[in-house]
Order: structure tokens, then C-alpha cells, then sequence
């Protein structure tokens, strides 16, 4: 009798098939891990491809960008000053609100509100608003209103130390609520702080309030404002946060677009910050996407 026309809970043959369904799993690992597998087994070598596969195919002057290993190391970068590059600081408008997010629950137990958003009234980006939010969902979202809460209620003292831990500077303490919320440029860090603070809070992620905010990061990839980062790499390929931050170029532009990707989700060993000049944090996102995409990520 052919065993795969027989009932699946017959024993004999789930035993015939397992081994089977097992080695198409095992290939289909293997395939998916070869492009990055290069990675683990020879970094050197990976970092030189990845430098050339993005000098090659993202040349435009708009944008600067950051790669990271999953050490923190620097893959590649291309950012304003060269040689200097990720030394000039920058305020990358929401990406300072997982921050803000650690400062407050570490001052509130861990306990987050759940804040209705208005939209304009409330001073948030989309004009309807965003309804009521709970924290993973007001990351995905990147909102306005909820993070202006937030920092309405933060300890600034306490709040330098939260972020002491990060390698964050943190704004001055006489900055206003928005600045604490990414609205505002007056706190400002260099990209390779930012980039190894995100590091550093994904690898956190065995903690209870650091688990909420990595989920919400995984939301913003989703379906939120970093979405263009899954179209680009598969369901739930990636963490990722997006910022529009006023455009510190000259000319100067509408806005800059910040986005940071780690790849992949549940353990990443890339991280890729990208600023590109004149767009918002959700159209860098899609820029984002495609370069690592072009480095292989996201294959199948
Ligand atoms: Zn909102």
C-alpha cells in the first residue's frame, strides 16, 4: 500500500514520513541560511561583500547608513563626514521612544497606560488618530500621543541613568517633555550610539519590559509604520523602528527618514541603520528593506 494514501494517524507511516518531512525541513534551513551562513563562517569576508553590494547598488547622496554585525561591529557605513562618518551626532525623531519606553517603565514598575489618541488634537502625526493604544501597539504606530504621556512623566535624573546603561547621553535635563519624545532635535546622539543602544535592548530581549517593546518593534515591521522592512523580507523577518526627524541638510529638505532594522527577528545578527534625506521615516524604511534584501536576507 502507497503510505501516503493511508490515514496520517496510522503510526507505520508517520514513521515512514517523519524522516522525510525532516531532511525537506533540514534543506530548507540550509537554503535559507546559506546566504548569511557566509557571515558566521567568514566575517571578514562578508563584511567586504556587503560593503561592495552597497556601495554598488545604493549610490544616491541621500543616503547614510550603518551596518552593524550582531557584535555591534561595523559591517559597512556611509554616513555625513567621512572619515569620521557615525561621529557627527544626530536626533532621529521616534527612535529615541523605545528609550523613553525603558526609562518610564523602569520607573513605574514595569506598568505602562493605555493613552487615547486624537490624532491632530493630540499632537500626533496621523491626523484621525490612533485610537486607544497599549504600548506594543503605540511602538508599532510610532505614537505621537502616547510617547508625549510617557514623558510627561519621567524623572529626569533617573531617567540619564536608564539610559547610562544604554551608552545614551539621554537629551539635557532642561529639555522640554517633546524632546524626551522625539518631537523637537534636541536630543541628539551619534548613529553608532543609536545603533548599539537598539543592539543592546534586542538582546535584552529575555526581560519582561524589554520583550514589550522588541514586540511592538516586531509590529512596527509588521504592520506598522516600518511595514515597507517585511514587505521587502517576509512575515515577521525583522524588528524595526522608523523616525522623521527635521532635516538637518542644506538645502534643506521636508524631513529625514530614520529607520533601524534587525535581521533576523528572533535573533539578529545584522542591524542596519539608514538616514535618507527628504523622505519620512516610513518611506526610509522601504530603503532599508531593500539594502538588506540585496545582501541577502529575507531568501528563501
Ligand atoms: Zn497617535
Amino acid at each position: 500500500m502507497d503510505p501516503l494514501r493511508t490515514e496520517p494517524i496510522q503510526r507505520a507511516s508517520a514513521a515512514r514520513i517523519a524522516p522525510a518531512a525532516a531532511l525537506v525541513g533540514l534543506l530548507l534551513l540550509i537554503a535559507v541560511c546559506s546566504a548569511l551562513g557566509q557571515q558566521a563562517a567568514e566575517p571578514q569576508l562578508f563584511s567586504q561583500s556587503a560593503k561592495a553590494t552597497l556601495e554598488r547598488n545604493f549610490r544616491s547622496p541621500d543616503l547614510s547608513y550603518l551596518l552593524l554585525d550582531g557584535s555591534g561591529k561595523v559591517l559597512a557605513e556611509r554616513w555625513a563626514t567621512p572619515p569620521d562618518l557615525a561621529q557627527q551626532a544626530v536626533s532621529p525623531g521616534s527612535l529615541v521612544k523605545p528609550f523613553l519606553a525603558i526609562a518610564y517603565g523602569e520607573q513605574h514598575g514595569g506598568r505602562f497606560p493605555t493613552v487615547r489618541c486624537l490624532g491632530t488634537e493630540s499632537r500626533c502625526w496621523l491626523p484621525r488618530g490612533h485610537g486607544n493604544l497599549v504600548l506594543e501597539e503605540a511602538i508599532a504606530q510610532s505614537c505621537n500621543a502616547y510617547f508625549l504621556e510617557l514623558a510627561a512623566g519621567v524623572d529626569r535624573k533617573r531617567a540619564a541613568q536608564s539610559l547610562s546603561r544604554y551608552g545614551l547621553a539621554g537629551p539635557p535635563i532642561t529639555a522640554s517633555a517633546e524632546s524626551l519624545a522625539g518631537l523637537g532635535s534636541a536630543w541628539q546622539e551619534t548613529p553608532l550610539a543609536w545603533a548599539r543602544a537598539y543592539l543592546q535592548l534586542v538582546n535584552e530581549q529575555q526581560l519582561p519590559l524589554q520583550s514589550r517593546i522588541v514586540k511592538g518593534m516586531l509590529g512596527s515591521a509588521a504592520h506598522g509604520t516600518a511595514r515597507a522592512v517585511d514587505a521587502a523580507l517576509g512575515r515577521n523577518a525583522a524588528l524595526a523602528k522608523t523616525g522623521t526627524a527635521s532635516c538637518s541638510h542644506t538645502p534643506r529638505g521636508a524631513a529625514d527618514g530614520f529607520t533601524v532594522v534587525l535581521y533576523p527577528a528572533a535573533q539578529p545578527r545584522l542591524l542596519l541603520l539608514v538616514r535618507v534625506h527628504g523622505v519620512t521615516g516610513a518611506a526610509s524604511a522601504k530603503v532599508a528593506g531593500a539594502m538588506l534584501r540585496s545582501l541577502g536576507a529575507g531568501e528563501r
